[in-house]
């Protein structure tokens, strides 16, 4: 569609915004226009889109991932394992990645998403087994094939179980490749601009897997050209134990000491911050992606997303990968993370528009898109439309809250920077059919290795 032509998002059955009772109005891949309860859009010759089956959020924002892993979903020899015994059972087989296998496993994350209302996504891929070089050249190709608009990182690992970390020799490299590849993928990919589609961030994986030295380069290239940094912090007491064994304190301090406490990280899961800690946090400005299934399904913990608020922490939302979750729904995301939180916190301090909220703005802030994750004037033209059309949500009051509370997990439309991406529950151009039986077939095969 001509993106000069603006489109009017009308009359929605229900809409995550204020003053737009009557819908949005968008063109040239933003909102134009908030259409208020018994008004018309002033933007002249509007194609309208009966939106009267649909609620309205904007587009969803995934702010962890590791697409490989759909290839290792609910796989026995790592099922019921805490984290630590977990990524050791795990690192064997995804030491097998091949360029085709992670084609398919990111193609698969990624459509999982978009279905799920997912406008952006980012991903931490660490994983670079020799041979898989290409590995963030293969994820942007299938971004653009797909539409999706994308924060992927430069992931990676430098200390084996040779250097005292965790991972086997075979799937880390050395700082120099790493931090030239890093270069090399954000003078080629990162777009700026509140347009952007592709951007790339650098991503050491763990306190456990990366050395000081690598962790203060990694800082110190971000800061040169101007990107965000990311990492898993404060997931488990194991890793409380090995910063307290290997550096002499605790993780935020490593981090801190590391020249990465600043508001161009996000952290993945922050569990375990005390109250100093989280105050520190919102100081700096660093964010927190909150990972609520991995963390129940690893028995990590519960992050303490009501008190990083208070503390002035930008909280988001993450699936976190495949092989902890096991899915890439974010809408269901949204519903566990509401569930978890409020079994925390109680029903006055978590409402479904809480849970909404983190994974839309609190989940741009973790992205550093402020022009995203908000149905406002002049927002990225970002949405996604459910019906209502179930069973689960037969008898609904309040459409919005249904969302939520009866458990949608899937997106009737999608539409990214003013197209749209997903119609009628399908994704434009993909064989889903097809594209199933050539991923379980790479995941069996890495499988029995
Ligand atoms: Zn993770």
């Amino acid at each position: 569609m001509d993106q000069g032509q603006a489109i009017w998002i009308k009359d929605p059955l229900g809409i995550f915004a204020d003053g737009a009772a009557r819908g949005v109005v968008v063109r040239n891949g933003r909102i134009v226009e908030l259409v208020q309860a018994g008004g018309r859009p002033a933007t002249t010759g509007a194609v309208a889109f009966d939106a009267s089956q649909h609620v309205v959020l904007p587009g969803l924002i995934n702010t962890h991932h590791h697409f490989y892993q759909t290839l290792t979903r609910a796989l026995p020899a790592a099922m019921d394992r805490e984290l630590f015994p977990w990524l050791q059972a795990l690192y064997p087989v995804w030491a097998q990645l091949t360029p085709e296998a992670l084609q398919l496993g990111v193609s698969v994350a990624m459509a999982e998403l978009l279905l799920s209302g997912c406008t952006t996504t980012t991903d931490h891929h660490y994983v670079f087994p020799a041979g898989l070089e290409d590995a963030v050249d293969i994820e942007v190709a299938v971004a653009k094939r797909l539409g999706m608009r994308v924060l992927l990182t430069r992931g990676s690992m430098n200390r084996s179980q040779r250097d005292g970390g965790l991972p086997p020799d075979t799937v880390v490299q050395d700082e120099d490749t790493i931090l030239a590849d890093s270069e090399r993928v954000v003078a080629k990919y990162h777009q700026r601009g509140e347009d952007a589609m592709v951007q790339i961030a650098l991503a050491p994986c763990s306190p456990f897997s990366v050395t000081t030295s690598l962790m203060r380069a990694t800082a110190a290239l971000a800061d040169r050209l101007d990107v965000r940094l990311h990492t898993h912090l404060a997931e488990t007491e194991d890793e409380n134990k090995f910063c307290e064994r290997t550096h002499g304190c605790r993780p935020l301090d490593y981090l801190e000491q590391c020249g990465w406490l600043n508001a161009r990280t996000w952290l993945a899961h922050g569990i375990f911050f005390d109250a100093a800690e989280m105050e520190r946090l919102g100081k700096a400005g660093t964010t927190i992606s909150h990972c609520a299934c991995s963390n129940q399904i690893l028995a990590s913990g519960c992050c303490p997303v009501c008190d990083m608020e208070e503390a002035g922490v930008g909280v988001g939302l993450g699936v976190d990968g495949s092989a902890s979750n096991d899915a890439s729904n974010l809408m269901q995301e949204v519903r566990a993370a509401f569930l978890l939180q409020r079994a925390r916190y109680g029903v006055a301090k978590v409402s479904h528009k809480d849970a909404l909220r983190w994974a839309t703005k609190g989940s741009a802030a973790c992205v550093g898109r402020p022009e995203l994750g908000e149905i406002a004037l002049g927002k990225a033209a970002d949405l996604a439309l459910f019906k209502l059309d179930e069973l689960r949500f037969s008898g609904h009051g309040d459409p919005l809250a249904a969302l939520v509370l009866c458990g949608a997990h899937r997106a009737d439309r999608v539409m990214v920077a003013g197209k749209w991406v997903v119609s009628d529950g399908a994704i434009e151009g993909l064989d889903v059919a097809d594209l199933m039986r050539r991923h379980s077939a790479a995941a069996r095969a890495m499988q029995v290795g």
